[in-house]
């Protein structure tokens, strides 16, 4: 089943299209071409979702555009390896902490020598390798069935992006060794690269990335499908580090103006969890320095502010503080 966007216009579809047409005219910033396959993509789509607890869906523009999930993923198999593991021994070998530096950065903690956290690729490389010791060869296969449930669709690899990625991706590899090197990961690392190219390049949609959003922040049941995707202690443990670590060195910046849990990829994509609320995707390619999206950030700043969604504005009605002055 899918969710179908609403047929009337409501005041939250007009402050989508608000939104979108206050921010489309961005055409600044650049598109991720480290990997080369991502420097060929369409530069200018653009779209907005928003989809409700309800299971309602509010889109304005590209949404229904396919990019690859990159970044994004690690929340997701973050999440995972959480519930596969506990969270004392994914804890033991990734850190929590934001890093301050690029995503691609190659360093670790320098007292625990562990990744700084799993939103970084150094940490998401570890929690690749978590999961591929714990579920094996078919580790991809697993996760990509994750992610569908959450997505209420059957998702796909983009193999183009992902032979991309593979034959580029020695920053990652060298990753890898060092993490090999200092314990965080087991012999031998290539399987663990390519499940990390592999969860990469899942090709999603704007849509999907609010199904995907919106099941987060229904305590991990898709409120479309009613399937139970992530267990509750692990969606509070992600949420901690999406809204501390998930938009690289920018997560301070993003925490204080838009106030949202997110993540964001190098696809050009942005996932925002405002919990017990709403999930909401963007997508548009071209990306700022620190390999945020361009619109996406603008247009997650507006939303927030019109929309209240700040986790520590008290109009914000997934506040505990505003549910309990409702009840009363
Ligand atoms: N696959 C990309 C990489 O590892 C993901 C990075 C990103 O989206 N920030 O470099």
């Amino acid at each position: 089943m899918h969710a179908q966007p609403t047929g009337q216009t409501s005041a939250i579809e007009q402050i989508l299209a608000d939104v979108h047409r206050r921010t489309l005219g961005r055409r600044d910033g650049e598109l991720a071409d480290y990997i080369p396959e991502l420097g060929k993509v369409a530069p200018d789509p653009y779209g907005i979702a928003i989809a409700t607890l309800g299971g309602k869906l509010h889109c304005i523009g590209d949404v229904d555009v396919p990019f690859t999930i990159q970044s994004i993923s690690k929340a997701l198999t973050f999440c995972m390896a959480l519930e596969l593991l506990g969270r004392e021994d994914v804890f033991a070998r990734v850190g929590v902490e934001p890093s301050g530096d690029a995503f691609n950065a190659i360093e670790f903690d320098p007292v625990s020598r562990r990744p700084y956290n799993p939103m970084v690729n150094a940490g998401a490389i570890t929690v690749a390798g978590m999961l591929r010791d714990a579920l094996g060869g078919n580790a991809f296969e697993i996760l990509l069935e994750r992610f569908s449930l959450a997505a209420g669709r059957a998702l796909e690899l983009d193999e183009a992006v992902y032979r991309s990625e593979a034959a580029s991706g020695h920053r990652n590899r060298a990753i890898g060794h060092l993490l090999l090197s200092v314990g965080a990961l087991r012999e031998p690392v290539d399987p663990v690269l390519d499940l990390y190219f592999r969860q990469c390049a899942i090709q999603v949609t704007a849509r999907d990335l609010a199904l995907i959003g919106a099941t987060i922040a229904n305590m991990g049941e898709n409120p479309v499908s009613g399937t139970q995707v992530f267990d509750v202690d692990a969606v509070r443990d992600t949420l901690a580090v999406m809204f501390t670590c998930g938009m690289y060195d920018y997560s301070g910046n993003w925490a204080y103006d838009v106030g949202v849990p997110a993540k964001s990829g190098v696809g050009g994509g942005i996932i925002g969890v405002v919990n017990r609320q709403l999930g909401i995707g963007t997508f548009s390619p071209r990306l700022d320095a620190k390999g945020n999206s361009v619109r996406g950030v603008c247009g997650f700043r507006m939303l927030s502010d019109e929309l209240g969604l700040h986790a520590f504005d008290p109009t914000n009605r997934g506040s505990a503080l505003v549910d309990s002055f409702l009840a009363r």
